[in-house]
């Protein structure tokens, strides 16, 4: 096959082309470094079966060739980020979302768009299910993100129903590993930081809040899964496993073995109180469930913040 991944420079992005590339697969990226990094994709500069493109997704997208896949992943993705670039954000998840599709179509390709948990908002249910729709508030900082992304899959489902193109939409939970940039602002990327450089872990809030982590590696292969499989309706893809902020302190002071120091900052606005992935579909439909836990996710985590922030193990 040969796929486009939009966002390649990305966290996520540049991890899928690996992924691609070792199945076999021809790579063409798309990245204007809005939020990602050349140095995400510099090992594959080189690679015969990859190409890069610098390019806008909010612009009209021209590519050359037969495409048998555009997996749509170009969005800022971590708080502090779509904070700080609310237009972007709104203009990636509706005009890039539509110039993705819109190349899909033209090239007869299959659709993949890299959604979000941030789509059931601050949830009223738990765990989430994908027949959930979700408590967003559209007018709040975050509504820049969640209110892209629900549009993008509004747009998705539409091409899907009117011109009948094949299409794939994951609802991706908190995902986390290595090529996370260091000052992204998300929690896991904050407290490993913290803990290696032996400042005190900011927790926002009194730490009660919840999230459910999901290490790279499990969410690449149910994204992979996904791609290959004939699911059209949104599908839940993270780690059910479930763990307060505090709890995330305990687990990582075994990873790093000694106990860390805390501060608290205030919780910033509409920070949703639970999340958990009700992953049943995709147990059933992709035969996928994550295998890392938390206290190992970290542990393949740390070196690479180590090695990043110049202090060995
Ligand atoms: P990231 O910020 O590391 O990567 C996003 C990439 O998109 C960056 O390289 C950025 O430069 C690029 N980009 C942004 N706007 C663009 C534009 N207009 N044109 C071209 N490129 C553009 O984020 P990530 O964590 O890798 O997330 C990737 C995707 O997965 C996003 O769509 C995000 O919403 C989704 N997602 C991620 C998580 C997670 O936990 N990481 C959770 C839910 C959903
Ligand atoms: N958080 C925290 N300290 C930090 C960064 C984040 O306590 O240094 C909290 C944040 O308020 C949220 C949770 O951790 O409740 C997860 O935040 P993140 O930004 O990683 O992801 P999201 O809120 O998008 O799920």
């Amino acid at each position: 096959m040969r796929v486009l991944i939009t966002g390649v420079a990305g966290f996520l992005g540049s991890h899928l082309a690996d992924r691609f590339l070792s199945e076999g697969h021809e790579v063409l990226g798309m990245d204007n470094f809005l939020t990602g990094t050349a140095e995400n994709i510099g090992h594959l500069m080189g690679n015969e079966q990859f190409n890069f493109i610098r390019h806008d997704v909010t612009e009209f997208i021209y590519v050359q060739g037969a495409l048998d896949g555009v997996l749509h992943l170009a969005s800022p993705a971590s708080p502090i980020d779509y904070l700080k670039l609310p237009i972007q954000t709104l203009k990636v998840g509706s005009l890039g979302t539509h110039k993705a599709l819109g190349l899909s179509l033209e090239k007869n390709a299959r659709f993949l768009l890299a959604s979000t948990s941030e789509v059931y908002g601050d949830p009223q249910v738990h765990p989430q299910k994908e027949d959930y729709w979700g408590h967003v508030n559209p007018t709040g900082p975050r509504g820049v993100y969640d209110e892209a992304k629900r549009f993008a899959e509004a747009l998705t489902m539409a091409y899907h129903r009117y011109h009948g193109l094949d299409v794939r939409i994951a609802r991706i939970f908190n995902t986390y590993g290595p090529r996370m940039r260091l000052d992204d602002g998300r929690v896991v990327s904050n407290f490993l930081v913290q803990a290696i450089q032996g400042k005190q872990l900011t927790i926002y809030g009194d730490g009660t809040q919840t999230r459910s982590f999901c290490y790279i590696d499990d969410m690449l292969d149910g994204l992979y899964q996904l791609f290959m499989s004939n699911r059209t309706d949104p599908i839940n893809l993270g780690n059910p496993a479930e763990f307060s902020i505090l709890e995330l302190i305990d687990i990582l002071q075994r990873v790093v073995g000694h106990d860390l120091d805390v501060t608290h900052e205030s919780l910033p606005e509409d920070d949703p109180q639970v999340r958990q992935p009700d992953i049943t579909a995709a147990k059933e439909v992709l035969d996928w469930e994550p295998e890392i836990t938390l206290e190992e996710g970290l542990r393949r985590s740390l070196p690479y913040f180590q090695e990043r922030l110049g202090i060995s193990s």
